[in-house]
């Protein structure tokens, strides 16, 4: 997509929509930052609960980095128990990787994490 495309497209929907929304994580009701992410259309869904667990009581349950990576590594069972569908726990271990890798390549460039 070339860059003009994707100013109009951006243009069009500043009118309406945020680039972010804000909300509080539901383990530690720390802060979650919810991008909106042009190439879909849609506000991230990597930290919501909802899109994994494809519950209807859990659409509008967001997590923090922190809290995520606390559930997928000391709590695996809880996991397991939450997300039933397995196409959705592979979503949800690539995303973890992807943010492991993030963070550890910012720790050995001597980077503050930023945990959202
Ligand atoms: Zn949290």
């Amino acid at each position: 997509m070339n860059s003009t495309k994707i100013s109009e497209i951006e243009a069009k929907r500043n009118k309406i929509l945020p680039n972010f929304i804000l909300t509080n994580c539901f383990q530690c009701k720390g802060k979650v930052v919810v991008k909106y992410r042009i190439p879909i259309g849609e506000y991230s869904k990597k930290n919501n609960l909802g899109y994994y667990t494809e519950k209807e009581e859990d659409k509008d349950k967001y997590f923090c980095n922190r809290c995520a990576f606390r559930l997928y590594f000391n709590e695996k069972e809880k996991i397991r128990k939450l997300i039933s569908s397995q196409k959705k726990a592979q979503h949800l271990r690539a995303y973890i990787h992807l943010k492991k890798t993030e963070f550890l390549n910012k720790l050995k460039n001597g980077e503050d994490i930023i945990w959202n």
